[in-house]
This record gives C-alpha cells, sequence and structure tokens, in this order.
C-alpha cells in the first residue's frame, strides 16, 4: 500500500509557500483605476450631486450598470448594507413586518432588515446553499411582506419555484446579490429577478471600490423610493440630480447612503472588467476541477444553473462538521486559500440575532407592539441548513492564477482528502 504524503499540519512540505493572488474585483486593480480617481481628486468635485467641475461618475456608473444588467434602473450607495436598506425603504417594509431570509447568509441580510424593524424569519437552504422555494412556502404568513434569496458566491439560488411561490402570493423579492454581479441563471443576470436587487462593492465583491452598493430595479416607483431614501428622504435627488423624484407626493424620512464620486470613478473601471473577471476565474475553477476529478467524501455544492456560475469558489460538503474543520485547516496549511464560510454556521448562530437584541433593547421588531408573536429562535430551528454549513469546506478560485496555481490548488486537495478523508 502507498503511504499517503505527509501534510504540512503534520509537518510534512507545504504545496505551496508562495502566496495565491486570490481575489475578485480587487486583484484586478491597476492603471485604470489610479487615473479614474485621480481624474476625480483634480476635479474638486467629490460629492455626486454638485461641485465645481462635477464629472458626474456616480450617475455614469448607475448607467453602466443598468446597461451592464440589462435592467432599468440603478442607485449607487454607500455599501451593499445600504444597498439592502435602501431596497427595504423602497417596498415599504417596515414595523409589524416579516421578511423571509436563508439561514445561511452573511449578517448584513439579517441586520438590514432588522434595521428597518422588521422581523427576519429563517427558511432553509439545499444543497446549492440557495434559499429552499418549499420551506420558504412552509414560513410564509400574513405578515410577509418580503422574501429575500441570497445568492452565494457567485451561483444562483434556484429561482424558479421561488417566483413562482412569491407570485402566486403576491409578495415582493428582493435579491440579495451582494456576492455575484455579473452571474447568471438561465442566461439572465442574478438581480435581474425580484422586484428590486442590491448589490455590494466591498473588497471582497466582484466590483469593488473597497466599500460601495447599488440598488436596481426595473420598477420606476420602486427607483424612485430607492433613490430618495438614500438621499435624506430626497435633499438632492429631487432637484440637483437631475430633478427627479419630486413627482411622488410621497414625503418620507431617509437617510444618507450616498456614494462619493471617488467610488464611482473606481467602480466604474472594475465595472468594464467583469466580463474578464467572470471568464478567468470561470476557467479557472474548470481546470481545478479537472485536475481534482471526483474523490470519495467530497460532495460537490449542486449549481442550479451551471453555465451561469461566476465561478470564484468551489464548494464541497465532506462527510462531518469535525471533517470540514481538519479539511480547512489542512488545506489552509498547505498555503491554499480555504475557508468554512460563516465558520460553518447558520446566521442565527450569531449571539445578537439568537438572542434578539438591538442596541436598546427597548422595543424594536422583536419586541414590536406590531407584532404580537413573540418570535422565537434557537440553534436546531433549520436543522438542514446547520448540517450542510458545518460539513462545508470552500476553496477560493483568483482571475490571475497561473496553470500552476490552479494544479497546486488541486494537488494540495487531493493531498489533504488522502488523508483527512481516510
Ligand atoms: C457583502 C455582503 C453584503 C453587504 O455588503 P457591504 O458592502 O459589506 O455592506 C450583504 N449581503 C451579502 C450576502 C454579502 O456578501
Amino acid at each position: 500500500m502507498r503511504t499517503a504524503e505527509k501534510l504540512a499540519i503534520d509537518g510534512g512540505t507545504p504545496v505551496r509557500t508562495a502566496p495565491l493572488a486570490y481575489g475578485r474585483g480587487a486583484a484586478l486593480l491597476g492603471d485604470e483605476e489610479r487615473a479614474a480617481a485621480l481624474e476625480v481628486l483634480e476635479s474638486r468635485s467629490l460629492f455626486r450631486y454638485y461641485g465645481p467641475h462635477l464629472l458626474r461618475r456616480t450617475d455614469a456608473f448607475e448607467t453602466a450598470v443598468c446597461e451592464r444588467l440589462g435592467i432599468a434602473h440603478a442607485v449607487a450607495t454607500s455599501s451593499g448594507t445600504a444597498a439592502l436598506r435602501a431596497a427595504l425603504a423602497a417596498l415599504g417594509v417596515g414595523c409589524g413586518d416579516e421578511v423571509v431570509v436563508p439561514a445561511f447568509t452573511f449578517i448584513a441580510t439579517v441586520n438590514a432588515v432588522v434595521l428597518a424593524g422588521a422581523v427576519p424569519v429563517f427558511a432553509e437552504v439545499d444543497e446549492s446553499l440557495g434559499l429552499d422555494a418549499a420551506d420558504v412556502a412552509a414560513k410564509l404568513t400574513e405578515r410577509t411582506a418580503a422574501v429575500i434569496p441570497v445568492h452565494i458566491e457567485n451561483v444562483a439560488c434556484e429561482m424558479e419555484p421561488l417566483l413562482a411561490l412569491t407570485r402566486a402570493r403576491g409578495i415582493p423579492v428582493l435579491e440579495d446579490a451582494a456576492q455575484s454581479m455579473g452571474a447568471t441563471y438561465h442566461g439572465r443576470p442574478l438581480g435581474t429577478f425580484g422586484d428590486i436587487a442590491a448589490f455590494s462593492l466591498q473588497m471582497e465583491k466582484n466590483v469593488t471600490a473597497g466599500e460601495g452598493g447599488v440598488v436596481v430595479t426595473g420598477d420606476e416607483r420602486l427607483y424612485v423610493r430607492a433613490a430618495r431614501y438614500q438621499d435624506q428622504g430626497g435633499q438632492f435627488f429631487t432637484s440637483h440630480g437631475g430633478g427627479r423624484g419630486g413627482e411622488l407626493d410621497e414625503p418620507f424620512v431617509g437617510e444618507n447612503l450616498r456614494m462619493t464620486e471617488l467610488a464611482a470613478a473606481i467602480a466604474g473601471v472594475q465595472l468594464g472588467r467583469l466580463p474578464a473577471l467572470l471568464d478567468a476565474m470561470r476557467a479557472n475553477k474548470t481546470r481545478i476541477l479537472d485536475a481534482v476529478g471526483t474523490i470519495d467524501g467530497l460532495q460537490r455544492r449542486r449549481l442550479p444553473d451551471p453555465r451561469g456560475d461566476g465561478g470564484s469558489s468551489i464548494t464541497w460538503f465532506t462527510p462531518s462538521a469535525d471533517v470540514a474543520g481538519r479539511f480547512a485547516a489542512a488545506l489552509l496549511a498547505e498555503g491554499i486559500p480555504c475557508t468554512r464560510m460563516y465558520a460553518g454556521l447558520p446566521v442565527y448562530a450569531t449571539p445578537a440575532i439568537l438572542q434578539r437584541r438591538t442596541v436598546s433593547n427597548k422595543g424594536g421588531p422583536w419586541h414590536c407592539a406590531e407584532h404580537p408573536a413573540q418570535i422565537d429562535y434557537h440553534m436546531g430551528m433549520c436543522p438542514r441548513t446547520e448540517d450542510l454549513a458545518g460539513r462545508a469546506v470552500t476553496v477560493g478560485v483568483g482571475a490571475p492564477y497561473d496553470e500552476q496555481d490552479c494544479a497546486d490548488v488541486a494537488r494540495a486537495v487531493s493531498k489533504v482528502a488522502s488523508v483527512v478523508l481516510a
């Protein structure tokens, strides 16, 4: 019998010592972003709505997003969380409402709902790590004001059954596409399926300005409401920013969630790089998967539409949470970027959510007079999601990887599997 190679974590030689250039849009930042940022700085007009030599980079970014995604309206914001806030505001979600969210997501999805004054209700994900329509159906009540499918790591949720359900019940869908700009489902870009959608431009996302976000919608009224919300209810949007918004006779207070011209200039260049970024990540993912082949004990995450996958990572389910922990640690020791997404836990395991805490703990969505049902969260409430999250290991795929990099990733996965799964 051939003895397995000694793992780096056990004192063996790591597959990789040179760091891998892992990253999405951030890995491609270059001279064009530098020039675009400098141009805005030199214009001395860093605010989107007015300035001495305003270049209107934020307007241009919004237009470019609309063209890229094939959607009518976009509103740039200061972050992805801000985009979710503006989208929920556009939908009129507030006190007494319930919003169905996946039990597996980044905490921002839940925070935005709580900050809107609404109660998050958690639904199961399936083997695609996307929202399971059947469980969503079981979680709907007469208080459900929206459903938020989250497209994790450039992989679409199974949207067809979800949209069939929400349309039949007349419930709005807000897509959290923060991690998935440019990825598609049956040929159509994510973020164009729901009534409204949110993207993030944070450093780890496909298109980045360090921080930033964008709301998109095909609905004129939702657009104007989101645009006004991110601008204190319509401080500048209604006057300087193209004279829009005045036609809505429904005043409401908002926040300042505006994007800066500097961020928009950088994001605009990054958006132009998106097709090449996705092509490179997809090609590298295919190379790695081909080289790894099939391994007993590693089950690939299901892709609802494999052709639409943005390719930013590979997730496998190991036989147990314990094995996942050892697998990820061993792979990291081999010099390969590997994580257990969200620490292998459902989002409601976060203490603030599990204990239903807000800053004041006075009233608020979880103890709202408008919501008599004292909602209770506890571990075990979405058992399938807990099982899947615990068993998942995720390997990053960088756009700049060359053939050797891909070969190293694949070799390290096979090496670790031969010991940890033995
Ligand atoms: C990154 C992210 C957000 C929040 O975006 P920020 O720009 O960091 O505020 C929201 N939802 C998901 C799923 C994300 O990954």
